[in-house]
């Protein structure tokens, strides 16, 4: 047998997935880490235990398969990203725990740096915000709290990676030291519209040139294998963040298309093609994959609550004991009954950006039941998928015209149908759910020819497709009531 081997190194896991040529799964590994929280804010990862939990994973899976590494044609990569680690090129030893992309603690250096009147020339460069969530103000920050470390750094010693990096150098025994333009693309350092390490932006963050990983495409062969507890002699020819690897493995290829990741949270990516944008509706501008090696654009939106208020109902209001069995309750109305949950648990994200809205639910009469809150929880993922998914419209002046979806909670009927109608648009969940460890195992099997162009992939791909079918005036009635709630959620913390 022929497998591509994807590592889907993520913030609680570390996973490892074996692909046929069909584009299926054909074995999955999964090892946790430890999260580390030293203060309130913090949060790190041991850069030691991200490699032995992937390590692992990989081997576990090739063993689950009956495979050897002689099996697999390449290796792909997608990582958690913008979590940073510094480690001594000699030794290979992490200078510090990695500092998680969760992490808060350098809002204090980002205000500082936006009274410094920087933000605007950060934004032109690199598409994001001037937030500690990217790479770049975490980097300084062990600069300039770990002993000596400055000054090991500016003697070229030490390397800075995001997980990709890190993987990747310890895989190939330190001989490579490279991330990819995606990864690149969320250090706020990386200036996407010339597509260089930027070295003004360097020079803001107090960051030295010599640091940074070479910056290579997502899908090329970059070294093997050689460590030798991992799949060795193995070529690395896919890598990529979890988010762009997502956006490749639902082949939103195409300026256009767009893909949502429904979670914890819920991760909105659309293709935008080759032309650099900024967003005027506080979207973030990243790169995607290209495979023609060529600067490809997406529009990126986040929302903090997705799936997670399924866990909230089931774990704090206790309304049932498994996530998959909201859909019945749901189910057991017709519709919410006028009720409408705006879950802003901690604030509300991408395109609203309110740190200060509360979460809240309204519209609650006699006869509300726990249907209609369970109705009304499926339904603010969809609203709040349609708040962006509009911003993007209204950014690119194209309406997408359909959707591709994935995540845990894509798998509920209900809410896929739901947001459908509420768009007015197709939405298409394929038959693999593991979009982001199968982005990275195209983007690695097309680097060696295991498949000749993604047309090909393409025939593999199955899946379901939810036709919008409800009445257009009364969704848009009932998406202006949402607005009008998200309205009187605002603010409500600031007092
Ligand atoms: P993550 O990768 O962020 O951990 P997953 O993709 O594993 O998330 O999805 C898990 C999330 O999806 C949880 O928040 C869970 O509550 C939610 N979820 C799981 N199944 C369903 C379902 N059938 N309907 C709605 N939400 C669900």
């Amino acid at each position: 047998m022929a497998y591509v081997l994807a590592l889907d190194q993520g913030t609680t896991s570390s996973r490892a997935i074996l692909f046929d040529k069909q584009g299926r799964v054909a074995g999955l590994a999964q090892h946790e880490f430890a999260q580390i929280f030293p203060a309130p804010g913090w949060v790190e990862h041991d850069p030691v235990e991200i490699l032995t939990s992937q390590l692992s994973a990989a081997v576990e899976v090739l063993g689950m398969a009956g495979a050897t590494p002689r099996d697999v044609v390449a290796l792909g990569i997608a990582n958690q990203r913008e979590t940073t680690i510094v480690w001594d090129r000699t030794t290979g030893k992490p200078v510090s725990n990695a500092i998680v992309w969760q992490d808060r603690r350098t809002a204090p250096m980002c205000s500082r740096l936006r009274e410094e009147g920087v933000e605007e020339t950060i934004r032109a460069k690199t598409g994001l915000l001037l937030d500690p969530y990217f790479s770049a103000t975490k980097i300084a920050w062990i600069l300039d709290n770990v002993d000596g470390v400055r000054a090991r750094a500016e003697r070229g010693d030490l390397a800075f990676g995001t997980v990709d990096s890190w993987l990747i150098w310890n895989l190939t025994n330190g001989k490579r030291h490279v991330t990819d333009r995606t990864n690149a693309s969320r250090t706020l350092v990386y200036n996407i519209v010339e597509d260089r390490w930027d070295e003004e932006l360097l020079r803001i963050f107090g960051i030295p040139a010599n640091m940074m990983p070479e910056v290579v495409w997502s899908s090329e062969e970059v070294g093997r294998v050689t460590a030798q507890l991992g799949p060795v002699d193995v070529p690395i020819a896919g890598i990529a963040g979890d988010q762009q690897a997502a956006l490749f493995g639902q082949l939103c290829t195409k300026p256009g298309d767009a893909k949502c990741t429904y979670g914890t949270g819920c991760f909105l990516l659309q293709n935008i093609g080759r032309e650099f944008r900024l967003s005027g509706q506080r979207l973030v501008t990243t790169l995607a994959c290209s495979t023609a090696r060529k600067p490809e654009y997406a529009l990126e939106g986040s929302i903090f609550i997705g799936g997670a208020v399924v866990q909230w109902l089931r774990d704090k209001m206790r309304f049932f004991s498994f996530a998959p069995d909201v859909e019945g309750i749901a189910a057991s109305v017709e519709d919410a009954g006028g009720v409408v949950f705006v879950p802003a648990f901690t604030g509300l994200g991408a395109p609203h950006w309110d740190p200060y809205a509360a979460g809240m639910i309204i519209g609650i009469g006699r006869d509300t039941g726990i249907g209609h809150m369970a109705r009304a929880a499926i339904e603010s993922i969809a609203f709040q998928v349609a708040d962006v998914l509009k911003a993007m419209d209204a950014d690119t002046g194209i309406p997408c015209r359909e959707l591709r979806v994935d995540g845990g909670a894509a798998a509920n009927d209900l809410l896929m149908q739901f947001q459908a109608d509420l768009l007015g648009i197709r939405v298409h969940r394929p038959a693999v759910l593991e979009s982001t460890a199968q982005g990275a195992a195209y983007l690695a099997g097309l680097a060696v020819g295991f498949w000749n162009n993604v047309d090909e992939i393409a025939q593999t791909r199955g899946g379901s497709v939810f036709e919008a079918r409800a009445d257009r005036g009364q969704m848009e009635q009932r998406y202006g009531r949402w607005r009008e709630a998200v309205e009187r959620a605002k603010g409500w913390n600031r007092a």
